[in-house]
């Protein structure tokens, strides 16, 4: 049978989203978002997703030249990706592009390494096994690329002294941590049984955080329904994935956007089974679940729900699904607060105690204050582990010309270059440009003569080595794990790999650290004089996060120059109520959400003075269409050398009260056909700025 199929996919020509007829002679079903391969013009292998089907008379279209699934995996969700295409202004392609993405070659590729088998076997091994063997137990495993096929290797595999394992298999075991307890068993049914669509429930500590959504599922699974368990991303070595096999098994689907073959795979289990528990990522909120019953949204505060190319976010289009929904949060964003309280939401409290707050440090010379570097030494002392926050990378994060004391810039991009010892080396951290640091030459004075200033993660690293000689340092950050799974690290800390870790922002993930007695953040001072409207909702939510999978009993830190500060205490206290008076106050001021919406409009050029041209131009269009609304217009600024191959960027933000105030006008803008040459980004709810 023959039918005319619409498919939607990108042409690089246009550089824009199409929507073409084809027809399809299969015995498939085909359906919206059944992935297909097509010919258009220059490409012979082209992605497609069916949009929809008609009955046409015109049988002239091109054939599909292949239907990649044997059923459409998203089809009734066909609704909800258009309703969320139309409010952030992008296209049902990038969407399904997302949800559905063809498996790439280089995805199914799986790092393996040889481990020691336990118990040891009795069979006999010759002296070269021997050694072998004993190097792989002191390194506790080995990756297979360090043996070019070695029969050494293979006859301890054979007598099975050694095996191969996956990357991601070791996870080291948290589940001596979860005991259930049923304590939760009426707040549980509460909720199920509340006829609100949309519930907030502010928790505290992590592991009981993970009990308490694992007492929900169940429940819901006796109620004969799904439940969507969701987390900005997620990892095979979050303890809660072990806490979710220990109690549902066969009924776990986890759907991760990791590989793609992976997240197909689920997606064909959740379309066929029903009474399931899901756990998945951020995109999982369009997953196809028949008999979906609730979804529950990890770590509300989180700012990774938000999507960094499509700017989506996830966790706001779960509110707006037809769902119930209830939202997790240790300290909720400012917008979901404001919210509840004015009874869009539904508010539980499950928070038992106060946190520990941080308490202020005057900074000193040295790196760290004398009075740490004496806590650290108890901690050690007690076997207690120490984790220290730092939001630079490198040795030290600037490097100043001793002649006329300016720091080295990048010279294809202008930010300033990070220092790094161990290669004698300056890295732009925006651009990727580096350069051997004896060829640097100071471009303002031409000097050669160099000191380091101020101290990144490594420098903080290397210090604390010399400190502290016996203990075993960890550090983590982007030059740390580069492309690997940077949980496995993280949970190596965690069941006791290290004493201290030194760390960026990815510290804070939502994880147990039982062990950590001691939290320092080195200086945070400069966040207040950052033009994003919500740096301090982030840094406070940073801050809630370590203290949260650390102990009930952590002490807490952060070095300043001046512990006086007042917006400063108060990120330091963890005093929500306080936290969230101070900064509604602020964001009244200067007319940020939850008072006014914002959209983000971001042009980019190659050439600064074309680019101001244009976005005056963008800037005047919109001036006019917006007058006599309550709209208001800023910009365009924020004029800055963005990236090589993009060059200049600007920015132009819209505040708004009501939607139907902008919509009209932002269509007709997307509808005008920009210069050439101008790149364009429509950012809606953004976050920061
Ligand atoms: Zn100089
Ligand atoms: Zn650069």
């Amino acid at each position: 049978m023959t039918k005319v199929v619409y498919v939607t996919f990108f042409d690089q020509l246009t550089d824009k989203d199409i929507i073409m007829p084809f027809l399809a002679k299969t015995t498939k079903v085909i359906g919206f978002s059944s992935r297909v391969i097509i010919k258009y013009k220059y490409s012979s292998h082209k992605e497609a997703y069916v949009y929809e089907i008609k009955e046409e008379e015109n049988l002239s279209y091109p054939y599909i030249d292949e239907i990649v699934d044997d059923f459409p995996l998203l089809e009734d969700k066909k609704e909800d990706i258009e309703k969320t295409a139309d409010y952030y202004f992008c296209s049902v392609y990038k969407i399904l592009e997302r949800l559905l993405p063809f498996p790439k070659k280089e995805e199914e590729y799986r790092k393996v390494f040889y481990v020691p088998c336990s118990p040891t076997p009795l069979n006999k091994i010759n002296k070269r096994e021997y050694e072998l063997l004993e190097l792989i137990r002191r390194e506790k495993k080995i990756p297979k690329d360090d043996f070019s096929k070695s029969a050494t290797i293979n006859s301890l595999l054979e007598k099975k002294y050694i095996k191969e394992i996956y990357d991601d298999e070791k996870a080291p075991s948290f589940s001596s941590f979860y005991a259930s307890d049923n304590d939760n068993e009426k707040l549980v049914q509460e909720i199920l049984d509340s006829e609100e669509k949309n519930i907030l429930v502010e928790t505290d500590n992590n592991l009981k955080e993970f009990r308490f959504a694992i007492d929900i599922a169940k429940e819901t699974l006796k109620r004969n329904k799904s439940i969507l368990i969701i987390s900005p991303n997620i990892s095979l070595a979050n303890p809660f994935i072990e806490f979710l096999n220990m109690n549902f098994k066969d009924n776990l689907v986890i759907l991760s956007s990791n590989k793609g073959k992976e997240r197909i795979a689920a997606l064909k289990r959740i379309n066929n089974e029903s009474n399931i528990v899901i756990y998945g990522d951020k995109y999982a909120v369009f997953a196809p679940i028949k008999d979906l019953g609730l979804i529950l949204v990890f770590q509300e505060e989180n700012y990774l729900y938000k999507d960094e190319k499509l700017f989506l976010n996830y966790k706001d289009i779960a509110l707006k699904s037809n769902y119930k929904t209830v939202l997790f949060s240790k300290c909720p964003k400012l917008m979901t607060k404001a919210k509840q309280l004015k009874g869009y939401l539904k508010g539980y409290s499950f928070k038992a105690q106060n946190l520990v707050q941080y308490k202020l440090i005057q900074k000193e010379d040295d790196v760290i204050p004398v009075e740490l570097l004496y806590r650290i030494s108890e901690c050690l002392k007690n076997k207690e582990q120490v984790l220290i926050f730092h939001n630079s990378r490198g040795t030290s994060p600037f490097y100043k010309c001793d002649k006329c004391s300016k720091f080295a810039i990048c010279p294809s991009c202008g930010n300033t270059l990070t220092y790094y010892e161990d290669d004698n080396r300056l890295s732009c951290l925006s651009c990727g440009y580096h350069i051997e640091a004896s060829e640097y030459y100071c471009s303002s004075c031409g000097g050669k003569e160099f000191s380091k200033s101020g101290i990144g993660t490594m420098g903080i690293q290397k210090y604390l080595e010399e400190k502290f000689k016996n203990a075993k340092i960890s550090r983590l950050d982007a030059d740390s794990y580069k492309d690997k799974d940077y949980h496995m690290d993280l949970s190596a800390f965690a069941t006791g790999d290290n004493d201290i870790i030194v760390g960026t922002k990815e510290l804070k993930e939502n994880y147990l650290l039982p062990k950590v007695k001691l939290i320092i953040v080195m200086d945070i001072d400069w966040i207040f004089k950052s033009s994003s409207y919500n740096i301090e909702e982030n840094y406070y939510e940073i801050l809630n996060s370590l203290l949260n999978s650390a102990r009930l009993d952590t002490s807490a830190y952060i070095i300043t120059s001046d512990p006086t500060f007042l917006p400063l205490n108060i990120i330091a206290q963890q005093d929500y109520q306080k936290f969230y008076e101070y900064t509604l106050n602020k964001r009244r001021m200067i007319m940020a959400p939850p008072y006014y919406y914002l959209i983000a409009l971001r042009l980019f050029a190659r050439d600064k003075n074309f680019l101001l041209n244009v976005s005056d131009k963008v800037y005047s269009f919109f001036e006019g269409k917006f007058k006599g609304r309550k709209v208001f217009l800023i910009g365009p600024y924020n004029v800055k050398f963005f990236k090589k191959q993009r060059g200049y960027k600007s920015l132009i933000m819209i505040k708004y009260r009501k939607r139907e105030d902008i919509e009209d006008v932002i269509k007709a803008f997307l509808n005008m056909r920009l210069p050439k040459g101008i790149g364009l980004e429509i950012d809606v709810d953004p976050e920061g700025e």
